[in-house]
């Protein structure tokens, strides 16, 4: 199917632009009226997805992020994260509840969280090359009170 709007936007994986990438996917996606729960969700896993890519992918250094969101006539939302980053060696792993490379740092829960946020979580990944993320999420909203 062809999405009825796309966006992509390229940005440093600097910490303080997960709440910019969070905000503008939720600005995008705001355009199907979801429910503002939906939409909360869909933030969240936005959100937990670019923060890896800013503390796993580029651990030393500042990188390029890119995010592509779409939508769908049928409430669906597509949104990918890619990276240039480090990649993960082993992806079963790394989607394990409470794995973390960061221990003492991290909880190991935001592949855990993004699952939960969303219909579908995929993950594609090549060591030295970067990772790649993709989020969907049906939204059924369409809320006439907000
Ligand atoms: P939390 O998200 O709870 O703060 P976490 O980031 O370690 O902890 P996950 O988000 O579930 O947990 O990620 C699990 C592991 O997968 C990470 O510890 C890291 O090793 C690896 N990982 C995740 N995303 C990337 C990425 N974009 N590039 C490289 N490694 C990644
Ligand atoms: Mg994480």
């Amino acid at each position: 199917m062809k999405p009825i709007n796309e966006m992509k936007l390229q940005f440093q994986s600097h910490s303080v632009n997960e709440a910019f990438a969070r905000a503008a996917v939720a600005a995008f996606a705001a355009q199907l009226d979801p429910h503002i729960e939906e939409l909360a969700d869909l933030k969240t896993a936005v959100s937990e997805a670019v923060t890896n890519c800013i503390v796993h992918a580029y651990p030393h250094s500042v990188g390029e992020i890119t995010l592509r969101a779409q939508l769908f006539a049928d409430g669906l939302v597509k949104v990918r994260v890619r990276d240039r980053g480090v990649g993960i060696p082993d992806i079963k792993q790394a989607m394990e509840p409470l794995f973390t490379t960061l221990g003492g740092e991290r909880a190991g829960l935001g592949f855990a969280v993004m699952e939960s946020f969303c219909d579908r979580v995929t993950v594609t990944s090549r060591v030295g090359k970067g990772t790649c993320v993709t989020l969907v999420r049906r939204f059924d909203g369409r809320d006439a009170d907000g």
